[in-house]
């Protein structure tokens, strides 16, 4: 084939594609330029997750009308002359590239009108192709409507994810908006319902009660810390909460929603040791820095940065965030040469207690341990069939303890033919629980129990939007919950085995760490929720039993098929067999 100059029309879609890859990309473009254009309200509405429509209307400064027809076009841009300017930007855009992308996949219509015109004007442009402009009457501002995304690139809209998660994405991005900007009022409607209404009062905790809840938002710890024109606001989740994955540590930088590894990791850095393995916390972060200090020109999308000093802004990060932390949060207080960093190790290395002995560090986790002898009842019932299945489950099995009492209200000290065991209760609570839902899943009977007062739960709206879509699987969990009004539920029922718990607690634990389009087989998508609810019902560290409490959970667990490992993996007991007592006391093999 010839070289031949590409077609505008096939060049502005290739550019496009660059920008505007869901909807919720033209809604941060959109939001975007309403921020550049200083408006003070912003409402937006969509219908279909964006898909059909998405309008933005701002009270900004407008586009006057003899620049409307540019305004739409490639490279177009009232935020940059020359090319210096690339290096301190001030403003969210600059690339003159997003209306242009917009109009070239949907069909879009802009209205507008500045201050010192009687009349506003409105520009239609579909597929990439501009109608002629018509004067209308309109209040000052910009109106922006974006229909039928991606009605002419057919393969884009089959890369796009289900309703429910695009609709999540746009919800979560303007809420993140709204938080990073509280002088500004936000609407977020969906045709039907308000979704988000920001006040404009600057107060940012209301608006994170609207992001993760109103108890979420009450734990978060707030930052505030400035140094040589730096200054770094927001907030970030205590030790003792936190999501499976990475995904709510979120940064601003000079006001544009940004992904930027290092900062996750200075962040991840501060809990250093506070933080469990696979956890992380959650993070509403607004750093701010002289413009000349990062370059914003290295992603179409604009969501990466580079830094010109990148050290010096991570130690910022770290040092503020761990700073907030330590004030809030002291570290647990064990003695740490007997403890080292027992079960609070750094979130970066996976699967490893940390434990840290002072000599003679060689015993494996117990969940491998495979050096455990077996008590002499579990070998005559297993040795009668000895598959290896049953050797696994032989392996993994713990012996019969005594129980000798509780310490620090978290660990239960037992013994066992073969030495001492440290059982953590929430962990082993949590594998009891766990075993014993999913046992009664399979048998497929849950026995549920009535609520006597039926408990009635209101959502953020992300949530019970996941939770509307799980609906039909709690059923089979024993739940029995019912929409109950907007982002409201009502708790009838609850599996009998968590009764007595706060119905509330377990609901909101089925959502909290659902991940976007999670769709495995369906029987892990159960394991999980039963994992997910069994963590939050199971007793707490911290939690004084009482012996037959103390008692039971032994016993329960010594029943468990996977005793040693609670259903997150992580390990319920360290054991510290008598053999390796005998070496640290220098009874034996002294070196
Ligand atoms: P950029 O934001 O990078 O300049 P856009 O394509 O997003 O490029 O917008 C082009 C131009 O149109 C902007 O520079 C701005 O002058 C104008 N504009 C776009 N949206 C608005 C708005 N909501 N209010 C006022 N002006 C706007
Ligand atoms: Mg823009």
């Amino acid at each position: 084939m010839p070289i031949r100059l590409l077609s505008s029309e096939v060049a502005s879609q290739i550019a496009a594609g660059e920008v505007i890859e869901r909807p919720a990309s033209v809604v941060k473009e959109l939001l975007e330029n309403s921020l550049d254009a200083g408006a003070r309200s912003i409402t937006i509405t969509i219908e279909e997750a964006g898909k059909k429509l998405i309008e933005v209307v701002d009270d900004g400064s407008g586009i006057p009308s003899a620049e409307l027809e540019l305004a739409v076009a490639r490279h177009a841009t009232s935020k940059l002359i020359r090319s210096d300017e690339l290096f301190s930007i001030s403003t969210l855009g600059f690339r003159g590239e997003a209306l242009a992308s917009i109009g070239s996949v949907s069909r879009m219509t802009i209205t507008s009108r500045v201050q010192n015109e009687q009349e506003g004007a409105r520009l239609r442009v579909e597929g990439g192709a501009a109608s002629k402009l018509t004067k209308v009457g309109t209040t000052v501002g910009t109106t922006v409507r974006v229909e039928d995304l991606f009605y002419n690139v057919p393969a884009r809209l089959k890369f796009l994810k289900s309703d429910v998660t695009e609709r999540r994405a746009i919800d979560v991005l303007v809420t993140r908006y709204a938080l990073a900007y509280p002088d500004r009022r936000f609407k977020l409607s969906d045709g039907k319902n308000i979704v988000l209404q920001t006040s404009g009062d600057g107060d940012r905790r209301t608006i994170l009660a609207a992001l993760y809840g109103v108890d979420v938002a009450k734990q978060m710890l707030e930052i505030m810390s400035e140094e040589e024109g730096s200054r770094l606001t927001g907030f970030i989740s205590p030790t003792s909460l936190t999501r499976s994955n990475r995904r709510e540590i979120t940064f601003f930088i000079n006001g544009r929603w940004v992904h930027d590894v290092s900062l996750s990791t200075a962040l991840l850095q501060a809990y250093h040791t506070l933080l469990m393995v696979g956890r992380y916390p959650l993070t509403a972060l607004f750093l701010e820095i002289p413009p000349e200090e990062v370059d914003v020109n290295v992603h179409p999308a604009k969501a990466e940065v580079r830094f010109r000093n990148q050290d010096k802004v991570f130690s910022f990060v770290q040092r503020s965030s761990r700073k907030t932390l330590l004030a809030y949060s002291p570290i647990p207080n064990v003695a740490p040469s007997l403890w080292g960093t027992t079960r609070i190790v750094s979130s970066e290395q996976p699967r490893h207690t940390g434990l840290d002995w002072a000599i003679g560090h060689d015993e494996q986790l117990p969940v491998s341990s495979d050096r455990l002898p077996v008590s002499s009842d579990q070998l005559s019932v297993s040795s009668q069939e000895s598959s290896i299945a049953n050797r696994q489950s032989e392996i993994a099995s713990i012996p019969l303890l005594r129980l000798i009492g509780q310490i620090g209200a978290t660990y239960l000290v037992a013994e066992g033919p073969d030495g001492l065991y440290l059982v953590d209760q929430h962990a082993a609570h949590e594998r009891v629980l766990f075993e014993k839902l999913m046992a009664q899943h399979a048998m497929k009977n849950i026995p549920s129990q009535s609520l006597l007062t039926p408990a009635v739960v209101t959502l953020p709206h992300q949530s019970s939007s996941l939770l509307i879509t799980q609906l039909p699987l709690l059923q089979h969990f024993g739940f029995d919950v019912e929409e109950f009004g907007p982002n409201t539920f009502q708790v009838r029922a609850m599996p009998a085995l968590f009764l007595g718990s706060d119905p509330s607690v377990a609901l909101r634990a089925l959502v909290e760490d659902f991940e976007e389009d999670e769709s495995p087989l369906q029987n892990e998508i159960e394991a999980k929720l039963a994992a997910r609810v069994c963590k939050r019902m199971a007793v707490k560290a911290g939690q004084a039993l009482s012996s037959e409490e103390q008692r039971a959970l032994l016993h329960d667990l010594e029943a468990c098929d996977s005793p040693r490992t609670c259903p997150h993996g992580r390990p319920t007991m360290i054991h510290l067999s008598v053999d390796m007592l005998e070496r640290q006391f220098g009874r034996r093999g002294a070196r």
